[in-house]
């Protein structure tokens, strides 16, 4: 069976900036990221649009709170690594039966725990950050997400270049592609048995493709992916 090699880590400077990031961006596929995945989390942060230098004052914020839970943030890291390989051979046995053996892309997963609940992903370095405070169900189930786009994408873009190549993977079709493949599939078994309570489908932008999405899913991925790619295409094509 083939499996990636992941690691867990910490990375404070990656927090301050996707914190910047995510305040001067705040909205992804219909949601408010800075609401959600800092303002509700970290009262002091509410203070934020009132204060001069913004930048400096997150940078500050976080570097405080690394400094006063640094040990904290360690153990739960640890925690979460625990609870991820105890479940890795039926996470990644069934991602090898639906991807019909397509090997994992190479490169060591990086996965950092954060104190932010904004969950970017970089698909070049195979890294992406999860929330450390988010109970351990949904961290696994963000854990699982995460993993579950690298191949996905790679296994579109190597198996139908003629479809995929060139196109955006942060936004647009290609985007709500592997969110819905994602939604789908790990509300499945044995993925929906891993942590428990489905989460659902995450974006509101995809929400109305989803019942759609599930009832096409046979367990023919290229079917899939060719049938659902059609759909979502052509109802961008009606929207523009
Ligand atoms: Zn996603």
């Amino acid at each position: 069976m083939s499996m990636p090699s992941v690691v867990f880590v910490l990375d404070k400077e990656l927090d301050k900036e996707m914190a910047w990031r995510f305040y001067r961006r705040r909205r992804h596929g219909g949601v408010d990221f800075w609401k959600k995945g800092a303002a509700r989390h970290h009262e002091a942060l509410t203070k934020l649009p009132r204060q001069k230098s913004k930048r400096r004052f997150i940078e500050q914020y976080v570097s405080a709170l690394y400094g006063e839970h640094s040990h904290e943030f360690k153990k739960r890291v640890l925690a979460i690594e625990d609870m991820f390989r105890s479940r890795t051979t039926t996470f990644f046995r069934a991602t090898e039966s639906i991807f019909g053996g397509y090997p994992w892309p190479k490169g060591r997963y990086k996965v950092y725990g954060s104190i932010f609940d904004f969950g970017p992903r970089f698909l070049a370095e195979k890294s992406f950050q999860v929330f450390l405070y988010d109970r351990d169900e949904i961290v696994l189930w963000s854990i699982y997400h995460e993993m579950l786009h690298f191949i996905f994408y790679d296994y579109c873009l190597v198996r139908h270049p003629d479809i995929f190549q060139g196109r955006d993977t942060e936004s647009g079709s290609f985007w709500k592609l592997a969110e819905l493949f994602n939604a789908v599939i790990l509300q499945t078994r044995p993925f929906a048995t891993l942590f428990g309570t489905p989460a659902g489908v995450g974006y509101p932008e995809i929400a109305k493709y989803y019942a759609h999405a599930r009832r096409i899913w046979r367990g023919n991925l290229d079917n899939w992916i060719e049938n659902m790619d059609a759909v979502i295409k052509r109802d961008v094509a009606i929207q523009d």
